[in-house]
């Protein structure tokens, strides 16, 4: 377990210090799940002599690395918070319990049963550099409903600590498991922009990371960020945190990867259609330098 800070004072990605600092508010259905806080407002009844009148919710502070840019939520969660905050992960208990703070999580729900339908073409821009049918470890891959050559592999691995049942063809892998095994690539989509530690994250990854393998990471390529390239102004702009806490830029993702003896190979940013709402992701492609 490695030691980490509660509140985060370098760079998630660069571990850079030079961090832009801005108030913001953690949503309180990550408040709540988390801290166990919940809004409330502060009444003339309260007696506190100092204090404005009005609604209390958590807060906390939006980080900018004026290095790479990336833009992150100071609090870095616990192993506890975690597991509080993705317990059940949209099951029926988790999803009523969102939509009672987030209405439009109704729409977002519906969507996550079915494989993603961008998924083609982020297979059409890795096939080049694989084999025919490569063999895949997908990391965090949940049932494999998303995996990369879910219908054209060799093997295909997940490591997933959700334990739910695997579709046909996937293999369940422990991270012991993982230094004994050839792959063509590693993928890890859509989980660097949750976690407190990405680069701790990645370098778990190594062991499964020969010198032909490669990697590839996909994160959201959030809107403030792809708004505003290459702005280093943007914390003052980000005034709420959701269960996203991590907003990377591709520069963040080469730099977070260097230190990791990793180099970018190429990188993709499509635009996609993901039911409730227009967005964009951004993958990169990487090797052992
Ligand atoms: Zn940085």
């Amino acid at each position: 377990m490695v030691n980490r800070e509660l509140i985060a004072r370098q760079c998630i990605c660069c571990g850079g210090d030079r961090l832009d600092k801005s108030s913001a508010v953690l949503m309180p259905f990550v408040a709540h799940r988390v801290f166990g806080h919940e809004p409330v407002e502060i009444t003339e009844e309260w007696g506190l002599r100092d204090l404005r009148r009005g609604m209390a919710y958590t807060l906390c502070n939006s980080l900018q690395c004026q290095n790479c840019g990336a833009l992150f939520l100071d609090y870095r969660f616990t192993d506890e918070q975690m597991t509080a905050l993705y317990r059940n992960y949209r099951d029926e208990a988790y999803n009523s319990e969102r939509i009672s703070y987030e209405p439009g999580y109704t729409a977002v729900v519906a969507h996550y049963e079915q494989r993603a339908d961008y998924l083609a073409e982020v297979e059409a821009w890795l096939a080049p550099h694989l084999p025919e049918a490569p063999a895949v470890l997908d990391w965090g891959g949940d049932t494999g409903i998303n995996s990369p050559f879910l219908k054209r592999n060799s093997l295909l691995h997940i490591h997933d600590i959700s334990g739910v049942d695997l579709l046909q063809g996937a293999c369940r892998v422990d991270v012991e498991q993982i230094g004994e095994q050839k792959y063509d690539l590693v993928a890890c989509s859509q989980v660097l922009e949750h976690v407190p530690s990405p680069l701790e994250l990645v370098r778990r990854m190594l062991p499964a990371i020969g010198p032909q393998t490669l990697l590839y990471l996909e994160v959201p390529h959030e809107a403030l960020v792809r708004e505003n390239p290459g702005s280093k102004g943007l914390a003052p702009l980000k005034r709420h945190w959701h269960e996203h806490v991590n907003f990377y830029n591709e520069t963040a993702l080469c730099r977070m990867l260097e230190r990791l003896g990793l180099q970018v190979v190429d990188s993709l940013h499509l635009p996609v259609d993901i039911g409730w709402t227009r967005s964009e992701v951004l993958g990169v492609l990487a090797r052992r330098a």
